[in-house]
């Protein structure tokens, strides 16, 4: 690259640091800063553990982009003027960018119903992450989060209560209760070999599953589905739905109806090429005509794409389309088990399925990997 011009990655989650570290070192006189209102790297793919108690691994982010010559903010971005290509941060100063990577992420959807927003939890941000009162849970949502997390939760509890002290016992089996909910049966995307998995582990771990459900209201102590029964618990956790910013759709971006910019085929934002977007907050065409899920295996590589894009622009060379392809989706379903489900590229199940303790090390396996592309370790 030649001139003095400026890169601005917004977010520094998976997404946005594939893009920051394939763009480290290789741009000349350009200046890459990232900017993310955290000044820490948490897994988010493990925030279901740290709900359930376990302690989880945090990265300084200034230490490790300003290692890799990359400059670190920490502010929370307020505007984004695309006209004058400038960003504003915590509503005060502003700073102003040539070429831009839009990677926000999303967080949990809190207005799908009444209740949410006042009283339930979430394993969406860090920031979401709570220690769960004594007494039973509900979990809203059998998707993925859904399971990880209500297998989690009982697991550890259960574990817990091996201890052997019978006074704990009791308290850690009535906390225990762990009800997961959702409108479908756990993994009904999955092959049928593998959702049967996700069905009899929970179940073994002691998780109620009530199926073909759907929650009306959520209350100070409980959940209201739409038949009018009320589900009592003390703490209800909703995972059924995410959110991204609206930043995008405030500045006048090209976005969808959930305020995610709509990209090109090299991940430009339609409306502002100078924009490239990545991750859970990019609407990016995919395999079989959908576009691709908010998904730690998609923020990864269209981050990275965005580097090589951007690089490759700088060069004088038109890169080429981004293309994706699924391979697996991995479930864990406590710390010694696991659903690894194979994938055709369009993201149908296919046949091959992994199971138990062979799939919870190859989840673990992946989950180091992800933390690895994102220049973690
Ligand atoms: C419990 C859980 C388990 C999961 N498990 C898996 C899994 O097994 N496999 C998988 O593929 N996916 C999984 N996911 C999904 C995956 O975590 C997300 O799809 C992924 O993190 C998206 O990456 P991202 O970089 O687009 O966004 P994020 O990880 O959300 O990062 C966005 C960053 O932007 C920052 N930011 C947002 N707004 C602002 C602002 N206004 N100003 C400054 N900074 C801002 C945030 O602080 C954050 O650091 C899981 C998600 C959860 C919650």
């Amino acid at each position: 690259m030649t001139g003095q011009q400026r890169i601005v990655v917004l977010g520094a989650g998976y997404a946005g640091l594939s893009a920051a570290r394939r763009l480290a070192g290789k741009t000349g006189d350009t200046t890459i800063t990232v900017v993310d209102t955290r000044v820490e790297f948490v897994e988010r793919v493990r925030l279901h553990q740290a709900v359930a108690g376990q302690s989880i691994r945090r990265w300084d982010l200034r230490e490790m982009l300003e290692r890799k010559g990359i400059e670190f903010v920490r502010a929370r971005v307020t505007d984004l003027d695309p006209i004058a290509k400038r960003v504003r941060l915590d509503g005060e100063r502003s700073i102003a960018y040539d070429t831009l990577v839009y990677a926000l992420g999303s967080a949990a959807d809190r207005s799908s119903v009444p209740g949410i927003a006042e009283y339930a939890r979430s394993v969406a941000t860090p920031e979401d992450v709570q220690a769960l009162p004594r007494g039973p849970v509900v979990v809203v949502g059998a998707g993925s989060t859904g399971i990880e997390l209500a297998a989690e939760l009982a697991e550890s509890h259960r574990d817990s209560g091996a201890a052997g002290d019978d006074e704990l016992t009791t308290g850690i089996q009535e906390f225990a209760t762990v009800t997961l909910l959702g409108s479908e049966e756990p993994g009904a995307w999955l092959s049928a070999l593998a959702a049967d998995h996700v069905r009899a582990t929970l179940t073994r771990l002691g998780v109620e599953i009530r199926s073909g459900v759907k929650v009306a209201e959520v209350l100070p102590d409980g959940v209201r589905l739409v038949d009018g029964t009320v589900v009592p618990a003390s703490a209800v956790v909703w995972t059924a739905g995410f959110t991204v910013p609206d930043l995008a759709r405030r500045a006048g971006l090209d976005v969808d109806g959930q305020g995610r910019i709509r990209t090109d085929e090299t991940l430009r934002s339609l409306s502002h090429p100078d924009i490239y977007a990545a991750g859970d907050a990019a609407l990016i065409d995919g395999p079989g005509d959908r576009p691709l899920r908010m998904a730690c295996a998609t923020a990864l590589p269209t981050g990275s794409y965005v580097g090589r894009a951007i690089l490759a622009r700088a060069h004088g060379t038109e890169p080429k389309p981004m293309t994706f392809r699924y391979q697996v989706q991995c479930i864990s379903l406590g710390r010694r088990d696991a659903v690894i489900q194979f994938l055709n590229a369009d993201d149908t199940p296919a046949t091959r399925v992994l199971r138990g303790r062979t799939g919870a090390w190859v989840k673990e396996t992946i989950v180091r990997i992800a933390g690895k592309a994102a220049g973690l370790r």
